[in-house]
């Protein structure tokens, strides 16, 4: 809690996802990005005259899994309004969006945020006013070469899907802004409706801030300011710091509360660490928001959310709530799995799926798999050794065929060789599987010539078993340990020796 602050910061988030979609929400055009300048356009989505829009169902259903993902009410007729407003990287005059149908309603995402009163860590709900598809506008290139004082156009985005998503102001600090955006980022990205992208525009947010300011018994608050177009999570969290700084200091010097100055837009500077005015904010009435005459309305069909909703089964938060409590995984293992994207949550539940322990293929995952991936900036996908062949070492490690610090020399033959099998690397190690006639044969033996040992073990102390652990590994370099010390004592117990 901001115990050292006199005011409580009340955060809203609008984020636009761009959906994964290979073309644009009313044309034909590609959403590739990174083409040269206005190369990807066509009369539709540059908006000439008498040009038809025709919408992409592909955009449509990704929507619906986004809401299905987010706990919303998913709208069984939804439609398109035009919201008229001018910029020069907006040719037609008008973005085509959602008003007062939108294809989401309600909803929420849940975080983990400091309780306030207790000061631990609590998952808290962040309800969800609603989410709405739209086209986004075209990009204003301001100086980008080097020497040119001119902007230019680029319209090769004009016309892509956005999903704009819509909290209400329930993230009470810069913290929680930057931590929910975070968890939406990754639920939108394993839900596969976007790819998440952040240099390149696929997730951007907008913050709606205020202050809560106790004076009196009575709870006063600051003018709402939207701040535009926050492209990395740093900026998400220093612009929300900035501004309630910001806001409180004006407080203090105007004494103005919410209703007393219309609301403002303001920007977010990343070199100064400033938000900067831009303009007072529009009100909806000045958007003249109206049905688009040129598009039908949509109506969706029970059996597309039913799919939709079998589509969207793996969420992060279902993911971890199965590690810890299926799997009985720790916590913070959970999470670093999760946060690594959905591949590699696949690759650990197909080492499970073939028979590994989930304690040891998240061990192995966390200390072997994520460290090759690190150190060789890989994917999981191309990691060389594929899920079963793991799994298969890792059960013949817990079926005592070869001990931990064994099957990671032989994880690197198997890195190193991609066309080695499990088997192979194991032999090459000059590991067998021990016989377990021979086995116990060698623990005999043992026991014979460690007479002192047997006694200690029979006057109750069978840490001694473990001075025979050298001596059995001479005998046979492929001894596992723990098997050496079990069979030993099963022997002197029974008296079998
Ligand atoms: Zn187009």
């Amino acid at each position: 809690m901001n115990t050292a602050k006199p005011y409580k910061t009340v955060v809203g988030l609008e984020v636009h996802v761009q959906l994964k979609t290979e073309t644009k929400l009313f044309c034909r055009c590609s959403t590739h990005f990174g083409a040269s300048p206005n190369t990807q356009v066509c009369p539709v989505c540059i908006g000439l005259p008498g040009a038809l829009p025709v919408l992409n169902a592909k955009a449509i259903e990704l929507a619906v899994r986004a809401g299905i993902g987010l706990n919303s009410r998913i709208a069984s007729f939804t439609k398109w309004d035009r919201k008229s407003y001018f910029y020069p990287d907006l040719p037609k005059g008008y973005q085509t969006s959602q008003f007062d149908l939108p294809i989401c309603a309600g909803g929420y995402l849940e975080i983990d945020a400091r309780d306030p009163a207790t000061g631990e860590m609590v998952r808290k709900k962040i309800a969800l006013v609603r989410a709405h598809l739209e086209e986004d506008a075209g990009k204003s290139m301001h100086d980008e070469t080097a020497g040119r004082a001119d902007t230019r156009i680029d319209l090769n985005r004009a016309g892509t899907p956005l999903l704009e998503i819509v909290s209400e102001p329930e993230l009470s600090s810069a913290e929680e802004a930057k931590d929910y955006l975070t968890e939406m980022r990754l639920l939108m990205m394993y839900l596969d409706v976007t790819d998440g992208n952040m240099q390149e525009g696929s997730l951007r947010a907008d913050a709606n801030v205020n202050l809560h300011i106790e004076r009196d018994g009575k709870t006063i608050a600051t003018p709402i300011v939207e701040i535009k177009n926050l492209n990395s999570f740093r900026a998400v969290e220093r612009a929300v710091l900035y501004e309630a700084s910001r806001q409180w200091d004006v407080f203090q010097e105007t004494g103005l509360t919410i209703g007393q100055s219309p609301k403002q837009t303001r920007g977010w500077n990343d070199a100064t660490g400033q938000t900067e005015m831009q303009r007072e904010k529009e009100d909806s009435a000045d958007y003249r928001y109206f049905p688009c005459p040129d598009l039908v309305p949509v109506t969706l069909k029970e059996t597309d959310i039913e799919a939709a909703r079998a589509a969207a089964v793996k969420t992060p938060a279902a993911i971890r709530k199965s590690m810890v409590e299926t799997h009985g995984l720790k916590e913070n293992e959970a999470e670093i799995l999760v946060q690594q994207g959905r591949r590699v949550v696949d690759y650990f539940e197909e080492l499970v799926h073939h028979g590994a322990t989930a304690k040891r293929s998240a061990s192995w995952m966390l200390q072997d798999v994520l460290r090759y991936l690190n150190e060789n900036s890989a994917p999981i996908d191309d990691y060389p050794v594929p899920a079963h062949a793991l799994a298969q070492l890792l059960t013949s490690i817990e079926m005592g065929k070869l001990d931990t610090s064994r099957g990671k020399e032989a994880l690197s033959k198997l890195l190193a060789d991609t066309e080695m099998t499990v088997d192979q690397a194991i032999a090459s190690l000059g590991i067998a599987q021990v016989d377990a006639g021979e086995f116990e044969a060698m623990c005999r033996q043992l026991l014979v010539e460690n007479p002192g040992v047997v006694e200690k073990v029979k006057a109750g102390n069978e840490k001694a078993l473990a001075s025979l652990v050298g001596q059995a590994k001479k005998m046979n370099k492929n001894a596992d340990p723990k098997r050496v010390q079990e069979t030993c004592k099963k022997m002197i117990e029974s008296g079998d020796i």
